[in-house]
């Protein structure tokens, strides 16, 4: 049972006032592109998980752990405890995704393993798992999880995990600028926080951007690249400053928008064509402010079998 399953990068991500159980609530719009990581489940004796970097791709997975605290384990673990099943499962993963990039790698592979051991699992006839089950295991994982399983592009609420879908029109081109080393994702909220501190700054309710919504729905990608945002961007920056440099030779090199993905250190870059994404990608490839660089297109579907 093998499935495919998206990167993820934020096209809105405002971070509101922490809350009590030490989260912020979060207004965050997932766009997922045609980056992706395979999962691969085999009946086994025990959990047992293997990582592979995709031909041609450059990913560190020797940054990715083998052991029950992989995503895709523990997701697996989750599946047959709710199957009531011995969670006796080989995984494979195939990793296209770049490590702690914030592109949700780690949450991906979670979700593919979902998939992938409800449909080994599962009675093939009378399934005990709907969509909805899984995309309520896939919340227990993680925040980003259950948009790996819906993919397209969709509105984030709470912590992420209450997924709307976002109206869209037409496919836009991205590069990505991955970069040496990861970043870890509470320590950029936490130098999230720090730096509103440190400002003084009063942190408002966040809001869905209505700029984004209209460009996203009719598909204008100039209006798209003008209102991507993302709150942990200084954060990322501070803690990476090379990104700083990232960002505006990208946008020098003539992308209509650029951002930091989530919580970095992976920077994006929109195009307004495919052409224009060739381009622009060899141009970047070319100034060697990336680890490396990569095309993709979105929105596409998220976990799938292949
Ligand atoms: P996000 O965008 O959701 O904040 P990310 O893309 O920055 O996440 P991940 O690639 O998901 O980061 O990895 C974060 C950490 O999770 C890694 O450093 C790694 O130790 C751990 N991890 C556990 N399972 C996996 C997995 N299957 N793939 C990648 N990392 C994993």
């Amino acid at each position: 049972m093998t499935v495919r399953v998206p990167a993820k990068v934020n096209l809105q991500l405002s971070v509101g006032p922490i809350r009590d159980d030490g989260y912020h609530d979060l207004v965050n719009v997932f766009h997922a592109v045609s980056l992706f990581d395979e999962v691969t489940a085999e009946p086994s004796t025990g959990v047992e998980v293997a990582v592979e970097a995709a031909p041609g791709s450059e990913v560190a997975v020797e940054d990715v752990p083998t052991d029950g605290s992989n995503l895709a384990a523990r997701a697996a673990r989750l599946v047959a405890t709710r199957l009531g099943v011995e969670p006796a499962v080989s995984l494979r993963i195939r990793k296209a995704i770049p490590v702690a990039g914030g592109m949700a790698g780690g949450s991906a592979d979670a979700a593919a393993a979902l998939l992938a051991c409800a449909r080994l699992w599962d009675s093939a006839d009378e399934p005990v798992l709907s969509k909805d089950d899984l995309l309520e295991l896939g919340a227990e994982l993680g925040s980003d999880v259950p948009f790996a399983l819906l993919g397209g592009t969709a509105i984030g609420l709470g912590r992420g995990e209450r997924l709307t879908p976002a109206l869209t029109r037409g496919v836009f081109h991205w590069v990505f600028a991955t970069a040496d080393g990861g970043l870890s994702t509470p320590a950029v909220y936490a130098e999230c926080d720090r730096l509103r501190e440190a400002h003084g700054e009063k942190v408002a309710w966040p809001e869905v951007s209505e700029e984004l919504m209209t460009a996203l729905a009719t598909g204008d990608s100039k209006a798209l690249g003008a209102a991507l945002h993302n709150d942990l961007q200084p954060a990322a920056l501070m803690l990476r400053s090379p990104l700083r440099r990232t960002l505006t030779t990208g946008m020098d090199l003539g992308a209509i928008g650029a951002l930091v993905s989530g919580s970095g250190p992976t920077c994006a870059f929109l195009a307004d064509s495919e052409e224009h994404a060739a381009e622009l990608a060899a141009a970047l490839s070319g100034v060697g402010v990336a680890k490396s660089v990569v095309r993709a297109s979105g929105a596409v579907p998220g976990a799938t079998i292949i």
